[in-house]
């Protein structure tokens, strides 16, 4: 049996960051991954969409050019050429994080674990103990028990293609279902969305998520919403036939699945640790991401918390720092976190929804915009940016900011940092705004 001070569960974005911070506080650690060093977001979820996702970009970039003066010509896409490049990256960021491991003295071990008591955990018959094991074995796809759901591929699987199907239909109307649809569409596949519900992304303002509609409407693309599938059949010609439940039928080359994830506790054996998952399969913790038994804790999307790669680490670093930095209070703030959806165009969201902000307070006040932008102005396709603020109180703070359009991406962050600070409607009036950009409509809302 080898004894560690701290032992991660998991070497994706979580597990990594906080075995490092522990071992740069002088903890001996070991990380346990039973597949590719960064998990989820490096493999099959961040990393290689936002090269998907720059790759539909150029594709719209490239349509744009002709308003500026260019004549491109026909440009030709080479999706299998793009997989090549973006898995050689892929495989470099692998070796990266392994280095970064090494560097940090942290060890590394391969295989699935599974806990044999609250302080001990087995991988391939070898044993590992420690007073504290943070469990950070991230999610999974669900794919919804259909008649003919193997047919279709999960998130996962849209990495692993190695042709651009002609014509796609993705279920779902969370994040992966609007960012894939997204760069399926960019990159000149037929997209058909199928959506169960009224919206696309339910959570969200609804003037980012109508605008969302629309754009991708306008795109060319196909939403189908109250849409639930009955079956899906492979016809003789190789295409998939997809029956919806009112009649509608649907003829694709792919079927996506974007219908959620869940908790990854399969291999843990977490009864022999004497913990159980929630009825959603998550590990729930309190604020100091403390499991039910002591010495076990939890970061990260097994939490069901904000699954966002940032606030793993995040979690992860505080929690580091609280059990071998002897800082007693240090966890992660989970309210008020930034997240940005890589839907074409991007949406950036902070904050309460509208309808959230009204049912919290008495005195809502919304400030909101839309607009052309002026990189738009001379091109022939020309989707608004729509902006948003929600402000509550006398002082007018601002509870909400919701963004839709080119840039919201990479515009959002700071504005995290004001709304953290509490920022209120006059200290954005009293900024002075920077010129041109989309982004002084902000500072500017009357
Ligand atoms: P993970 O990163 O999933 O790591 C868990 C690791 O544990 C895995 O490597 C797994 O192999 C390993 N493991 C599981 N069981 C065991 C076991 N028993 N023993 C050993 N190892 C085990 N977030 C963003 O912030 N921005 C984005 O743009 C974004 N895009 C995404 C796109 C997609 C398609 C997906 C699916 C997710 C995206 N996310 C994004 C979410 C982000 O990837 C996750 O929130 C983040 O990876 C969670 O980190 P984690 O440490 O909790 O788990
Ligand atoms: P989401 O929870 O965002 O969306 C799941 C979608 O699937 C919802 O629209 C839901 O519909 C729909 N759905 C669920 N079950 C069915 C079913 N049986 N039939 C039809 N539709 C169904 O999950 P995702 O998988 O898209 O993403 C998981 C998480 O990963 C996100 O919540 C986010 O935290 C993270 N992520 C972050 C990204 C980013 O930061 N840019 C990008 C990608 C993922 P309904 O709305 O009706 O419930």
């Amino acid at each position: 049996m080898q004894t560690y001070d701290y032992i991660a569960i998991g070497g994706g974005s979580g597990g990594v960051a906080s075995a490092r911070r522990a071992a740069e506080y002088g903890a001996r650690v070991l990380v346990v991954e039973a597949a590719r060093l960064g998990g989820t977001c490096v493999n099959v979820g961040c990393v290689p969409k936002k090269v998907m996702w720059y790759a539909s970009d150029i594709a719209q970039t490239l349509r744009d050019a002709a308003g500026y003066g260019f004549s491109v010509g026909e440009s030709a896409f080479d999706w299998s050429a793009l997989k090549l490049r973006r898995d050689a990256y892929i495989a470099r960021l692998n070796e990266v994080y392994a280095n970064l491991l090494d560097k940090a003295g942290v060890d590394v071990v391969r295989g699935f674990a599974q806990f044999i008591d609250a302080q001990t955990i087995e991988v391939d018959g070898q044993r590992f103990s420690a007073p504290h094991i943070v469990i950070a074995t991230g999610g999974l796809p669900v794919v919804p028990a259909i008649e003919g759901a193997e047919l279709g591929m999960d998130s996962d699987g849209f990495f692993a293609l190695e042709q651009q199907p002609r014509r796609v239909a993705i279920v779902g109307a969370g994040y992966i279902a609007v960012e894939l649809a997204g760069v399926f569409k960019g990159l000149g596949s037929e997209v058909d969305m199928l959506v169960r519900g009224p919206h696309l992304l339910r959570h969200f303002d609804a003037m980012v998520r109508d605008e969302l509609a629309t754009h991708m409407q306008d795109s060319g693309l196909r939403l189908h919403f109250g849409s639930e599938i009955e079956s899906i059949v492979r016809q003789a010609d190789g295409a998939l036939q997809i029956s919806c439940k009112d009649g509608h039928t649907l003829q694709v080359d792919a079927l996506l699945w974007a219908t959620g994830r869940r908790a990854n506790t399969d291999r843990l054996q977490l009864d022999a640790a004497g913990l159980s998952a929630d009825d959603h399969g998550m590990i729930r913790t309190d604020a100091f991401q403390n499991t039910t038994v002591p010495g076990i804790y939890a970061i990260g999307d097994i939490t069901g918390e904000a699954e966002l790669t940032p606030v793993a680490i995040a979690a992860g670093r505080k929690l580091a720092a609280r059990l071998f930095l002897n800082q007693a209070d240090s966890r992660l703030d989970y309210e008020g976190i930034p997240s940005v959806v890589f839907s074409h165009p991007p949406i950036g969201t902070v904050g309460l929804t509208e309808d959230e902000a009204r049912k919290r307070f008495d005195d809502v006040k919304v400030y909101a915009t839309r607009f052309t932008d002026m990189y738009h102005a001379l091109t022939e396709h020309r989707p608004k940016t729509a902006m948003k603020l929600v402000c509550a109180g006398a002082n007018e703070r601002i509870v909400g900011l919701h963004i839709i359009g080119k840039g919201a991406d990479e515009m959002l962050q700071g504005f995290a940092v004001a709304l953290k600070m509490g920022a209120c409607k006059a200290d954005f009036d009293r900024t002075v705004a920077i010129h041109p950009t989309s982004a002084e409509e902000l500072v500017t809302l009357r």
